[in-house]
């Protein structure tokens, strides 16, 4: 797998050209700037702590240009918590100091001497392994495994306090390093793939160069792999991959056991048998076990898992939100880092972006929909991670609902299979609704004005009812150009049961920059006052509005009828 694309942040304008050095290192690392400091950066960013520790989460290198203080200080509450940690950088704003912090076993080090090569100036490298020995050994490249950490910590601090070490097997990685080797040391670095009991003189390195091609219908399908490994006599740990038929591409106990083994999960064409399976993947001598339901190949080198057959697709509908990043959930950041391809009206890719280098946007027109739809399965089934994006959250008049009738209507295979999720967003409503106070407090009804895809007199006849039942509305797709009488006429309706005094909240570019927000009532609105960004809410005949001391106002609606609220529950 390619190491992750690191994050470049910086503080000043000062740094820019340092950060744009270090940018040449890792095509495709964005570099974020501080808003109103930095002119130029890939990405916007207002709040610096919230910033480094959300990508910290989610497992983004970190270049930090500022002092490696500032940095610590940001992270210091979360570095208990977090187990395994992608490295952490701070770097001199003039490119004169290049500090490796956080992430030893995450390639810190190397990241350092690449950042420090490019800039011409050497890394602060404190790792005493690593300086003593120029490699860290418990941190071996892509395609190996390191056996046990534990006892990794102890064979090096062995090797520090003076000893020596023998290498069995094959580890050209090792070559260029400086280690005190000696043919008869007690201490020895061991490359293989073989099963081998852990011991403490052992340093263990597996190299992943084993692939199990199983059938999904194997019962205990991560036991049943485990046996057939252990009769081998081939650690799990050098397992490359597991490999399966893509006509089981949707099994669910598939995925479960490459999750439980921790190992990439690929498909390839149907050959008949899982034995052939395997050798089409590597042309290496295989061995079967079990009854023709898993194969394991042992290649020479480490695989690359990428070079074989291909991943489940994934299709992510998602909700970004009302538009500022505070509001957009974490798992719809992490499903925009992981797409491969981005599709969407354009305003909400842009919103959603900016990408790296590395990601596809298709950008399409608002009314696209289907057509836009029928694209992403076309892209998720050749395997690629696929995003389509909407505003708000996905399922309110949104992409979720096409998304699904693309596939309704599809009797393809391979759009069935693909790793379909729905991930919510903030609606506009909720977002409107919270500024203003609680004016959905009660029971309320979401209803869209626009008559485009559904008859005039459903939506009077919606109206009419909602209003009769008191329920606090909120009208999405209020009004637009080619739409020009349907507002008032709504207004009309729901006028037939309501007082002018109702509150009314109107949200224009709610979380986006230049919002509006704005408390009147159902006498004084007017459909000029709206427009096909405005978002409205009408109350009910309870809701209620309170003056603040700035002169603006809450609007609420209490959570029941009469004098008695219902006790808070505690
Ligand atoms: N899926 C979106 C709604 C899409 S329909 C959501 O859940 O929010 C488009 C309508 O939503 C617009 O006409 C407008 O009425 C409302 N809307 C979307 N974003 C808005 C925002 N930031 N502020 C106010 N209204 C918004």
């Amino acid at each position: 797998m390619a190491r992750p694309v690191p994050a470049i942040v910086i503080l000043g304008n000062g740094s820019l050209a340092t950060a744009r050095t270090i940018q040449q290192v890792y095509p495709g690392a964005l570099i974020h700037g501080l808003a109103d400091r930095v002119i130029g950066a890939d990405r916007v960013y207002r709040e610096f702590g919230a910033t480094l520790r959300d990508l910290y989460q989610q497992d983004t290198p970190i270049i930090a240009l500022c002092a490696a203080g500032i940095v610590i200080r940001t992270l210091a509450p979360m570095l208990l918590e977090k187990g395994v940690e992608p490295p952490v950088l701070a770097v001199a704003e003039d490119g004169s100091a290049v500090v490796p912090l956080l992430g030893g076993l995450g390639g810190v080090n190397v990241m350092a001497r690449e950042i420090a090569a490019s800039l011409d100036v050497a890394a602060a490298i404190t790792t005493s392994g690593e300086l003593r020995f120029g490699t860290c050994l418990l941190n071996p490249p892509e395609g190996y495994a390191l056996g046990d950490l534990e006892l990794g910590k102890r064979f090096v601090s062995d090797l520090l306090a003076g000893e020596t070490l023998r290498i069995e097997g094959a580890a050209p990685w090792l070559v260029q390093a400086q280690l005190p080797e000696d043919p008869l040391a007690r201490l020895a670095v061991h490359v293989g793939h073989a099963e081998r009991e852990p011991a403490a003189n052992e340093l263990l390195i597996y190299p992943r160069n084993v692939l199990v091609a199983v059938s999904a219908h194997v019962a205990n399908l991560p036991g049943a792999i485990r046996d057939a490994l252990h009769e081998a006599k081939i650690a799990v740990q050098s397992i490359a991959c597991v490999l399966a038929c893509d006509t089981e591409m949707a099994s669910p106990a598939l995925r479960e056991a490459a999750l439980e083994l921790a190992v990439p999960l690929r498909f390839a064409r149907d050959v008949g048998s899982v034995g052939e399976l395997a050798r089409n993947a590597i042309g290496q001598s295989v061995s079967i076990f079990g009854d023709d339901a898993i194969a394991i190949a042992v290649a020479e080198q480490p695989l690359d898992p990428s070079q074989i057959g291909r991943p489940r697709g994934r299709l992510a509908v998602i909700g970004l939100g009302p538009g500022a990043a505070e509001l957009m959930v974490p798992a719809v950041k992490a499903e925009l880092a992981r797409a491969n391809d981005v599709l969407g009206y354009e305003t909400y890719v842009r919103m959603a972006g900016p990408f790296r280098a590395d990601q596809v946007m298709h950008c399409t027109d608002n009314r696209e929909e289907m057509q836009r739809a029928r694209h992403a399965f076309e892209l998720a089934a050749q395997g690629r991670s696929v995003v389509v994006v909407s505003s708000g959250d996905p399922g309110v008049f949104a992409m979720a609902a096409a998304v699904l009738e693309a596939l309704h209507e599809s009797t393809d295979a391979s759009w069935h299979n693909v790793d379909l999720e729905i991930l919510p967003g903030v609606s506009a409503s909720l977002a409107t609704a919270a500024q203003a106070g609680a004016p959905l407090g009660h029971d309320f009804c979401v209803l869209s004005l626009s008559d485009n895809l559904k008859p005039w007199e459903i939506i009077e006849k919606r109206l009419d009812l909602a209003a009769q039942a008191d329920l606090a509305l909120a009208f999405y797709n209020p009004i637009s150009r080619s739409r020009p009488w349907q507002l008032g006429q709504a207004l009309d309706i729901v006028a037939r049961h309501r007082t002018p005094e109702t509150p009314v909240v109107l949200g224009r570019d709610i979380g986006r920059p230049g919002q509006t927000l704005r408390v009147t009532t159902l006498g004084q609105l007017t459909p000029e006052q709206v427009d096909m960004r405005t978002m409205v809410l009408v109350g009910s005949s309870t809701t209620r509005v309170i003056l603040r001391p700035d002169g603006r106002s809450w609007v609420y609606t209490p959570r029941s009828y009469g004098d008695k609220l219902i006790p808070i529950q505690q």
